[in-house]
């Protein structure tokens, strides 16, 4: 069969909407192949949209499952690279823009993208907008900004074209009941800092910065090396200490390495430009959290008694242990006093009150400011 050949003046006519892609459409339905350009393609079943957002809300609750849905369509954007090579074999030269508007025209006719309207463009900045994108109709019933695939489409699209590092929001969107759907798209770089404030806010979850190489043996959360572990170390390490120096002090060892680790830990966001003390603390107890350390039910601070609440459902240690009839938790007792001194620049001492292992519901630590040693 016969390909048609496309060249600049067809890209010229389609820019200028005096041509569509219908000429350049192949079916064959016998072999299952429809091409567009010599390229297969396919529309977009609803259902296949509806299974990835639902895919990624098993895990995580609906906001975090966009940003997954955003980060998935990156790759798909960057696969613009292609079109974007042939146009510079034609000599065209599209500002990032038009290759953007272009691109979403192209998919528009094939049935995916939306066909946008260019509201704003500038060296950095680009806002687009539509009446509606697929996925805010196939999503609508979120009743929220759904359109994590035009998002990350967007963002891959412009970091391809432009070789720099794009952000695009979604200020409106038809399934959060606007009456279209914009996207703002701001080129800048994203620090640590960045990454690391927007998993605070609950914006994005660590998953969407772990680089994990399994066959080079590597993992990195926003670039820093990690490792992954089994629980049983907990019970494992214990145990051992244990029979060296007795279970007392066993705990009290466990205890001090693990506040000096949260220590460290502060500093080591403090080195990566954050200096509130609430954010410092904050942002080690959600990274821990979602690192699998444990789930915060509740923190309660008591400002005449100056102490801090804090009530954590399933530690490491607790789930590694199990029923034990005893308190457990000492690495996370040291870990969050270690948090909150380094955080705040106090000395304190942290004890667990409740524990899981013991038969109670939850395990809960007091954290209280050591009063200062006298001499
Ligand atoms: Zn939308
Ligand atoms: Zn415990």
């Amino acid at each position: 069969m016969d390909k048609k050949k496309i060249g600049r003046e067809d890209f010229e006519a389609l820019l200028r909407g005096e041509k569509d892609i219908t000429p350049y459409i192949e079916m064959d339905p016998a072999a299952g192949t429809y091409s567009v350009f010599g390229v297969r393609t396919a529309s977009n079943p609803n259902y296949l949209v509806k299974a990835i957002y639902e895919m990624y809300e098993v895990n995580l609750n609906k906001k975090l499952a966009v940003q997954a849905v955003r980060k998935l369509f990156r790759s798909v954007g960057m696969g613009s690279v292609g079109l974007q090579n042939l146009l510079k074999k034609f000599g065209m030269d599209l500002k990032p823009a038009e290759f953007l508007m272009l691109v979403f025209r192209l998919q528009h006719q094939q049935g995916w993208g939306a066909p946008f309207e260019l509201v704003e463009q500038g060296e950095t900045k680009i806002v687009i907008r539509t009446k509606q994108t697929f996925e805010s109709q196939v999503m609508k019933n979120w009743k929220m900004p759904v359109c994590g695939i035009h998002q990350g489409w967007i963002e891959g699209i412009l970091i391809t074209v432009t070789g720099k590092t794009w952000f695009c929001l979604e200020t409106k969107c038809l399934a959060n009941g606007d009456d279209c759907c914009e996207f703002v798209a701001d080129q800048r770089e994203s620090s640590w800092k960045w990454k690391a404030e927007a998993i605070v806010k609950g914006d994005t979850a660590i998953t969407e910065y772990i680089e994990h190489k399994p066959l080079e043996g590597t993992i990195k959360l926003i670039d820093d090396p990690v490792v992954m572990m089994p629980r049983f170390i907990f019970s494992s390490m214990m145990n051992s200490l244990k029979k060296t120096m007795g279970e007392m002090p066993a705990g009290g060892v466990n205890y001090r390495a693990y506040m000096d680790m949260g220590k460290e830990n502060v500093e080591h966001y403090k080195k990566m430009g954050i200096t509130k003390p609430n954010i410092l603390a904050d942002m080690a107890f959600a990274f821990y959290s979602q690192m699998g350390w444990f789930r915060i039910i509740k923190m309660e601070w008591n400002e005449a008694a100056k102490t801090k609440t804090i009530t954590l459902e399933h530690t490491v240690e607790s789930d590694s242990f199990g029923n034990t009839g005893k308190n457990v938790c000492f690495c996370t007792a040291g870990l969050l006093a270690g948090i909150v001194e380094g955080a705040f620049g106090i000395k304190v001492q942290g004890k667990e009150m409740k524990c899981r292992s013991k038969g109670d519901d939850h395990c809960v630590f007091v954290i209280t400011n050591k009063p200062e040693k006298a001499g």
